[in-house]
């Protein structure tokens, strides 16, 4: 059957990687995820709503050309376990803040394989390093 890339399928993918990767990690707002826009550069983002509320929603954006099968789940899984790191050590979430910066000192990679998604990891670095510009070529 051939699946079909929609928000409900990032849900999905998001959820299956929270049980897995991430299951001591309370769910503390209302998380969304969604396709934004097409980006060269930018994989994916996490932004919190509106602050003047009292429990902001996060919002976790993936690159709009990831909806095309032809780019690896593992990558669009990769992005997503980044992402969900930083509402782990709590960057745009209500989680206490682990660190003064969301990427300095490695702390997502270090975050990402102390949960086991090293593999996942380096495939994606891997795939994007030998596919990325080519597509972007091919799609742009
Ligand atoms: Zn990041």
């Amino acid at each position: 059957m051939e699946i079909i890339r929609d928000n409900n399928w990032l849900k999905f993918r998001l959820e299956t990687i929270w049980t897995k990767h991430f299951p001591d990690v309370a769910l503390k707002n209302n998380v969304f995820v969604r396709f934004g826009r097409k980006s060269k550069t930018r994989l994916g983002s996490i932004t919190l709503g509106r602050r003047n509320t009292e429990n902001p929603n996060t919002i976790i954006t993936i690159n709009g050309y990831f909806i095309d099968e032809s780019i690896p789940e593992f990558v669009v899984d990769a992005v997503l376990s980044h992402e969900l790191t930083h509402y782990a050590q709590g960057f745009c979430s209500p989680h206490e803040q682990a660190f003064r910066h969301p990427h300095r000192g490695g702390v997502v990679k270090n975050e990402m394989t102390g949960r086991g998604l090293d593999a996942i990891l380096k495939a994606e670095k891997k795939w994007i390093k030998e596919n990325w510009p080519n597509y972007i070529k091919k799609n742009s």
